[in-house]
């Protein structure tokens, strides 16, 4: 494995390997790796023919009084679980940033619902260091988790929106035993707290169920489920919305392809959690059955 600093050394070597016909995967982090990040190395593996890695605490993402001088950090475990998973290239830039950078990317509409209400200016942060990121690394598939929906989405929707020659790859969310989304914020967790955590996924699943069995109908109804079910516990719920599962819009009543999505202080750590719903569909109206009647 190769560790570049500069975007443009990563430039030529990633040109170099496509002058040689590989097809080439990048895997976006921020380190602290654990599990989730090394399934979408291996499935950037799978798929493709060089592997690109980075590790960056993208500062521009973290707004003032959250955790970007404290998140964790351990680069050389971090270089070995990358070997051990045949990464080719690991871009760790230096100096990203330089002096008059002036410009940000920003995804309108997307960006305003769930974490976007809360962090401000973080998703611009995120669309703007992934299109230096793309823009170095030239890759022809893009890898993300989708453990950060709405980052995903919004990522999504960038590269159509500016013909970004790259496909995206959405994984899904790698959880430990308990159901907990693995995360490298859940160092943040205490024992005691640790033990609650995975009741945060919990609720977000009961809650689907009831979506999709027709008991919770209304937006507000399902907000509110999330929250009672997590009462009692230490947990302070932040949000949960149920919005439409493409462009993220309110929907009330929930109908059709949604995700329940959701954040919650618990000590030190603020965790993030989403699952798929399939709400159910109103009947078209007039629609006939097989016997001809009205349904
Ligand atoms: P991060 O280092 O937290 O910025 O995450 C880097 C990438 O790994 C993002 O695309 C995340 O969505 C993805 N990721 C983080 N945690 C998980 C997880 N538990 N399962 C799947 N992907 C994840």
């Amino acid at each position: 494995m190769r560790i570049l600093r500069t975007a443009s050394n990563l430039n030529q070597a990633v040109r170099r390997a496509r002058a040689g016909g590989a097809r080439i995967g990048f895997v976006p982090t921020m380190g602290y790796l654990h599990d989730g990040h090394l399934a979408l190395v291996r499935a950037a593996r799978e798929e493709c023919d060089l592997v690109v890695a980075s590790i960056f605490v993208n500062p521009l993402q973290f707004a003032a009084g959250e955790d970007l001088a404290k998140y964790p950090r351990d680069l050389p475990r971090d270089h070995r679980l990358l070997r051990k998973a045949d990464v080719d290239l690991l871009f760790e830039p230096e100096n990203f940033y330089p002096e008059g950078f002036a410009t940000r990317v920003s995804v309108e509409r997307l960006g305003e619902r769930l974490c976007g209400r809360y962090r401000p200016g973080h998703f611009v942060g995120v669309s703007t260091v992934v299109t230096k990121l793309l823009a170095a690394a030239e890759p022809d598939r893009l890898y993300l988790g989708r453990k950060d929906y709405q980052q995903a989405m919004i990522l999504t929707r960038m590269v159509a929106d500016l013909n970004l020659p790259v496909r995206v790859v959405i994984c899904p969310t790698v959880r430990e035993a308990d159901g907990l989304a693995m995360s490298s914020r859940n160092v943040y967790l205490t024992p005691e707290e640790r033990a609650w955590a995975p009741n945060f996924y919990r609720a977000l699943r009961a809650t689907a169920l009831l979506i999709e069995s027709g008991e919770v109908r209304g937006a507000g109804e399902a907000t509110a489920e999330v929250e009672r079910r997590l009462l009692g516990s230490p947990m302070r719920l932040q949000y949960a919305e149920a919005l439409t599962a493409d462009d993220l819009a309110p929907i009330d009543p929930l109908t059709g392809d949604l995700v329940l999505a959701a954040a919650v202080f618990l000590g030190k750590a603020r965790l993030i959690d989403n699952v798929a719903v399939r709400a159910p569909r109103p009947p078209r109206p007039g629609k006939k059955n097989d016997r001809g009647r009205r349904v």
